[in-house]
């Protein structure tokens, strides 16, 4: 057996079982033991009985005293004891375990480590786990107990099973980093690591465990970046920029001032575009910072100097939002140009038109979703692509550009605080520029995070806003009910919440799974004040711009992570009407509470990421709040920063050295990157 064998081999996984395993993608060993611990039970040192604490899982230790009994109640054997020492007496239950009576006789000290409850007034335990003698309780002291992601159908005990076959075939395994390298870093082996992350001795072990696969994680990721992007040279600037008298005329009529951040960033690009090298920046702004005009002054740059550009966006909605407003603008502003919409849900006549528009060189702008580059659009004079709302655009996408012997000026908006080094490590060398302030008419956003008991009031409030002529989203984690979660739901909410609300309001759904036809008719509805209430999954979390909505509310707010919750927020307070976020959950979690009362707080995103670090911090080892950047399995671009940094080193000192990695030493760690080559995560980041 090695680790390409099937989990079927071990002990104890049956046909069902293997089903069960196959569903989260488990089918060889190795897969198995990729699959790392969400987080661990330490088997603290045991408290006095007088001492528990009701919610609290503690460990105790008492002699049984009195008759062990074995009841039937609702369909349950319950066995319940009563336990003794120095201090105070309780009692404790166990479900289906009816042979424990024999078991647990009178007299005996036993030590129970379970959750206290309080039933009618008084404090009780239910269901612990059992050690008998204290010994053994003894000799799991401070040892770290896995605790896997939950899956229907595996237990947590069926998956430590496996697993520690699974660690025991380790052996077969090689070290794939070299030698050096792990000794300059200090990293620990890694059928050390592999065995210590899943049954960790303690907490020291555990942290060399995990430093060493998040070093490896990142460390294989930025070598095979760095293979697809070959080498990445910056390129010599091919156009010919001369003027933007233009464009500030068009500046000086806009209907604002704009911020002096926009301001600064406006000169900075015009300043990358008629340098010698070719642009590529990052524009870095929060929500509602006004990303959009600044790109679209980029954009008119260009085709006042005789160029084509093009925009493109995340999705459909959003691709087709910036369409308008840019062609609204500039038609009222008597600008000439011409502008296209190219999407993939156009008919294949329109999309032929539009292409042979953008071919000829009469559409001057183009705007679209990533469709533009990757089809077979034919440009006439493209100087400069846009991304909006990405955090990367992509070396696949440069790539099929220069192919068709194209090098343009390159922007990227987002609202997403990377760290400056994994942006360096995704861009290679890029420029970026922060848009740190909002504009100046803005009212900052009013929060509240409340419970259930406040929907009555969250409801009469929002009707007086659309009383008084605004908008609502409302957002839901899921779109249909489903049994295995509890949370609310865009469907059975939409039809529960007409059922409240007069008739006079139309509330309509939204989510991912209707046609994209349907989604850009209910945003156009929407955005006409057709739609007052908007009952949608976080498909309008992206960019959407509707300034007269000015009530955010969101549903089950504790299972959303605090960048998407400001993400979310950010569709209000975009105008200059008051606006309101209503957080909504029941959760009796303390963490949940602090982590959303940051939001509470703050409107300032990149406060908000920092803050979210620091509670998260050096102090949650276990690192079980991913910020989802990326979707690595262990790492976490924020908290772990300092490993990125270090491995990026280790990747440019291992390319230094053997560029093609021949040498005997980097064999093993050649072969795994072949392996990454097509990696979802590489997909995803080129
Ligand atoms: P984001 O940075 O989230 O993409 P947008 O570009 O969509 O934000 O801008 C949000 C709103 O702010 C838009 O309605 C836009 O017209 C407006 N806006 C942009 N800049 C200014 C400014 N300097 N003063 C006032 N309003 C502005
Ligand atoms: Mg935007």
């Amino acid at each position: 057996m090695n680790e390409q064998s099937r989990v079927s081999e071990l002990k104890g996984i049956g046909a069902k079982t293997e089903q069960l395993f196959r569903k989260i993608n488990i089918e060889t060993i190795e897969d198995l033991l990729m699959y790392y611990p969400r987080t661990y039970e330490i088997y603290e040192k045991e408290i006095a009985i007088r001492e528990v604490k009701e919610e609290n899982i503690c460990t105790i230790s008492g002699e049984v005293i009195g008759k062990v009994q074995t009841v039937q109640a609702r369909g349950l054997t319950i066995t319940t004891a009563m336990l003794r020492d120095d201090t105070s007496t309780i009692k404790v239950i166990w479900y289906r375990m009816p042979f424990l009576q024999k078991q647990l006789r009178t007299g005996t000290w036993i030590t129970v480590r379970g959750k206290i409850v309080k039933k009618k007034g008084t404090l009780q335990m239910e269901h612990p786990e059992l050690f008998v003698p204290k010994e053994r309780y003894e000799s799991k002291r401070n040892t770290m107990q896995p605790v896997y992601p939950l899956v229907n159908g595996i237990s947590n005990t069926l998956m430590i099973k496996t697993m520690k076959q699974a660690v025991e075939y380790l052996e077969l395994k090689k070290e794939i980093l070299p030698h050096e390298l792990r000794m300059k870093y200090r990293l620990a082996e890694y059928n050390f690591a592999m065995k210590q992350i899943h049954f960790p001795e303690n907490i020291d072990a555990y942290v060399l465990a995990r430093e060493r696969l998040v070093f490896e994680e990142f460390l294989i990721f930025i070598l095979a970046l760095r293979y697809r992007k070959g080498i990445d040279e910056q390129q010599k600037n091919a156009y010919c920029f001369r003027n933007k008298n233009e464009v500030e005329q068009f500046i000086s009529q806009l209907p604002f001032e704009l911020t002096a951040s926009q301001k600064k960033v406006w000169n900075e690009i015009w300043e990358d575009m008629t340098s010698e090298k070719t642009m590529s920046r990052l524009i870095q702004g929060d929500v509602g910072s006004g990303k959009t005009i600044v790109a679209l002054l980029a954009l008119l740059l260009t085709c006042y100097n005789g160029y084509q550009g093009v925009m493109m966006a995340p999705t459909e909605v959003l691709a087709k939002q910036h369409y308008e407003s840019i062609t609204k603008l500039l038609q009222k502003k008597h600008i000439p140009f011409s502008i296209e919409l190219l999407t993939g849900s156009m008919t294949a006549k329109q999309k032929r038109e539009a292409c042979a528009r953008i071919a000829s060189g009469e559409a001057r702008i183009v705007i679209g979703t990533h469709a533009l580059i990757q089809e077979n659009v034919t440009y006439k004079e493209l100087a400069l692509v846009i991304t909006d709302e990405q955090h990367r655009f992509g070396v696949k996408q440069r790539e099929c550009l220069a192919d068709k012997g194209m090098t343009p000026h390159v922007l990227v908006m987002s609202a997403t605080p990377i760290p400056r080094t994994l942006a360096i490590i995704l861009y290679g060398d890029l420029d970026i520029s922060v848009i740190d302030e909002l504009p100046a008419n803005r009212l900052p956003i009013k929060n509240c995070v409340v419970d259930e008991g406040y929907r009555e009031t969250a409801y009469s409030f929002i009707q007086k806003q659309i009383n008084l002529g605004h908008q609502c989203y409302i957002i839901c984690p899921m779109i249909e009910g489903s049994e295995a979660i509890e949370a609310e739901n865009v469907l059975d909410y939409t039809e529960s919440l007409k059922s409240q609300l007069p008739e006079t309001i139309t509330i309509s759904a939204m989510h991912g799974r209707m046609k994209q036809s349907e989604k850009d008719d209910i945003m156009e509805r929407f955005g006409k004040n057709e739609i007052q209430i908007l009952v949608s999954t976080t498909v309008i979390e992206v960019g959407i711009n509707v300034p007269n909505a000015t009530v955010m509310m969101v549903e089950n707010a504790e299972r959303f992570g605090l960048a998407q919750l400001h993400q979310l927020r950010g569709r209000v307070g975009r105008g200059e009407h008051q606006s309101y976020c209503i957080f909504m959950s029941n959760s009796k979690s303390k963490e949940t509470k602090e982590r959303l009362s940051i939001l509470n707080h703050s409107n300032d995103g990149f406060y908000i990421a920092s803050e979210d670090l620091k509670l998260r911090g050096p102090g949650d080892l276990f690192g079980i709040r991913q910020s989802g950047i990326l979707g690595f399995k262990l790492g976490d671009v924020f908290q772990d920063a300092k490993l990125l940094q270090k491995a990026n080193e280790a990747a440019s000192e291992l390319l230094e050295s053997d560029v093609n990695l021949e040498q005997p030493e980097h064999q093993l760690l050649k072969q795994r990157l072949q392996g990454y080559m097509s990696h979802e995560l590489l997909e995803k980041t080129l």
